[in-house]
């Protein structure tokens, strides 16, 4: 998400807590009248029940506006109704117990007295500074001339701008003013210093640079990967340099940083809260909806498609569990983690409400980077385990399963918008020679490189799968023919640019694409479309491989 976008989260969090505060006596004068109305006859029910609900209400929602005293007070006396209205109604009868409880009350207000707590300061998703699909820029600093070109060739084959250093303190003057979106370095020990922590300090600017650091290095002794480790690498890669399995690496830690937004739906009759829980997830760089009719949920988690619902346990009419329950009831999202967030305390009804559907149990009052915090885990967790069940183990891609079905998806959302989708279908050629000659395993790694250059060179929005074992599809969504082309066309020049060794032989792959944009064929769906795709990359394979097809119909 955007800086602006966060920040306008930010303000309007201020905003609402500036709202929330100026309310707030009006509230405490509500509820002392409810107090001041208990009468020793008749113990009045309604106004009981009006009295439980306020403080309920007040104990969730002070300490989230910074308040934690006020809810701590407000917690304490609903306690105390809920005690009379479930079995010692009796007690209200005697005068000294109500005055105590009018005069409790009353302190309620002088928790806030003086009160200007500040926001607490929301912890910021991590920053990626590469857009996807763009370039990334990488200062490669290597001494190694013919090393240091080479890298760079082939690193330019996967999307990313290389800047080389020969010397580490022509670098060291470049990041005064500048920042690359990674840096690799062969710490060169001989002229400079007697290891890298040196280097590093004799090179402040370096140091300071905070972006990925990788190492590239003859030094293989422990110590020295002690002191990389300690400086913070991501990477260590030994000379002669494994280049496929450096990109490979490269491309994890921008994959990471690339991950989309993590989306939350929130359910809370406290509109308030709700939308305070709401920019504050949104400050976090958080995608986050607010249910607001509860008999809709299943609309709204069909079109926002959360990935986590934080589910208040008491609203009027029904409880979190009863609408837990109802989530539960559809095989599609039976797997999507659930986590009440209440103001409950009673240890037996939290572990009750869990039997039914939820996966956790967060207490109010919590502050911003609590919530946060528990919700980040929460997703990621639940995002592992999606990418074990529908992603390819040795590319991370879709399975073919999924990604069929995002081309289904894809296709009938295009119709819809009457915006074009196209689909590609590559396969490496003469695979089945490479391993023959070089063994399986080099054979994955070139299956790799493809999954890489794909994911390296397209959009974020664009989805990729591995279709079999060594064909891949491509689901570009707003592309027409003549872009996805002009995409594809480039993506093939880079593959066969790219070079692989094996014991010292060095070798080169080409692959052919088919290509369908769904303009072409207005009536067909994903699968149909699929088909086309793939008789295109037949007539490429026919036309002597190497080479990007699109399908047209007859
Ligand atoms: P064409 O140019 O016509 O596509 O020829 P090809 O040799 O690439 O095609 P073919 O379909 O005959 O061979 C594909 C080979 O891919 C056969 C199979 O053993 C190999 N393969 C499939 N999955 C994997 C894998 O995960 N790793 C490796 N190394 N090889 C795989
Ligand atoms: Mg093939
Ligand atoms: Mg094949």
């Amino acid at each position: 998400m955007d800086d602006k976008l966060k920040a306008a989260a930010t303000a309007r969090l201020a905003q609402l807590r500036n709202d929330y505060l100026a309310r707030l006596p009006a509230e405490l004068t509500a509820l002392q009248t409810l107090g001041a109305g208990l009468s020793g006859g008749e113990p009045d029910r309604a106004s009981l029940d009006e009295l439980h609900h306020r403080l309920h209400k007040l104990a969730g929602s002070g300490g989230t506006f910074g308040l934690a005293a006020l809810s701590a007070g407000a917690h304490t006396l609903e306690q105390r109704v809920k005690g009379w209205l479930a079995d010692s109604l009796d007690e209200l009868g005697d005068a000294q117990v109500r005055q105590a409880f009018s005069a409790d009350l009353a302190a309620l207000g002088a928790t806030m007295s003086g009160v200007d707590v500040p926001l607490v300061s929301v912890t910021q998703a991590g920053d990626a500074r590469a857009a996807p699909g763009e370039s990334i820029r990488v200062w490669l600093v290597e001494d190694d001339i013919l090393l240091g070109e080479e890298l760079a060739r082939q690193l330019g084959s996967f999307n990313y701008v290389v800047r080389r250093f020969t010397r580490i303190d022509d670098a060291e003057r470049a990041a005064r003013t500048e920042c690359p979106d990674m840096l690799l370095m062969d710490v060169m020990f001989e002229q400079e210093g007697e290891n890298a922590t040196e280097v590093f300090a004799l090179h402040p600017n370096l140091r300071a640079l905070g972006c990925p650091l990788l190492f590239v290095t003859s030094y293989d002794d422990f110590m020295s990967r002690v002191r990389a480790a300690q400086l913070g690498a991501l990477g260590y890669f030994l000379k002669p340099l494994d280049i496929p399995r450096l990109v490979s690496r490269m491309s994890q830690i921008f994959e990471q940083k690339r991950a989309p937004s993590q989306r939350v739906l929130i359910v809370d009759d406290d509109r308030d809260l709700a939308e305070h829980y709401r920019l504050a997830l949104l400050a976090a760089g958080m995608e986050a909806d607010v249910l607001e009719q509860p008999a809709a949920i299943m609309e709204k988690i069909a079109a926002f498609r959360p990935e986590l619902v934080l589910m208040d346990m008491h609203m009027p009419g029904f409880s979190g569990p009863d609408l837990a329950g109802v989530i539960r009831q559809h095989d599609n999202w039976s797997s999507l983690p659930i986590v009440y967030l209440s103001a409950e305390t009673d240890l037996d009804l939290q572990i009750k409400a869990m039997g039914r559907g939820a996966d956790d149990f967060l207490t109010k009052p919590i502050s911003d980077a609590q919530l946060v915090a528990a919700v980040r885990v929460r997703v990621e967790r639940a995002r592992q385990l999606e990418a074990q069940i529908s992603r390819d183990s040795l590319t991370g891609l879709l399975k073919h399963a999924s990604i069929k079905e995002s081309a289904g998806t894809e296709v009938t959302r295009a119709r819809r918008s009457g915006k074009p989708v196209s689909l590609a279908m590559l396969d490496i050629d003469h695979f089945k020679s490479v391993n023959d000659t070089y063994g399986h395993a080099v054979g994955d790694v070139v299956i790799s490189s493809v999954a890489m250059l794909l994911r390296q060179r397209l959009r974020q929005s664009d989805i990729v799968g591995r279709y079999g074992g060594e064909e891949f599809v491509a689901v570009l969504p707003e592309c027409d023919a003549g872009y996805a082309h002009e995409l594809m066309e480039d993506i093939r020049q880079r593959f066969a640019s790219l070079r692989f060794s094996h014991e010292g032989k060095d070798f080169g792959c080409t692959l052919s694409v088919g290509l369908a944009c769904s303009l072409a064929y207005p009536d067909s769906d994903g699968a149909a479309l699929l088909v086309a795709a793939d008789e295109a990359l037949y007539v490429a394979k026919r036309g002597g491989r190497n080479q990007v097809r699109e399908a047209s119909p007859s």
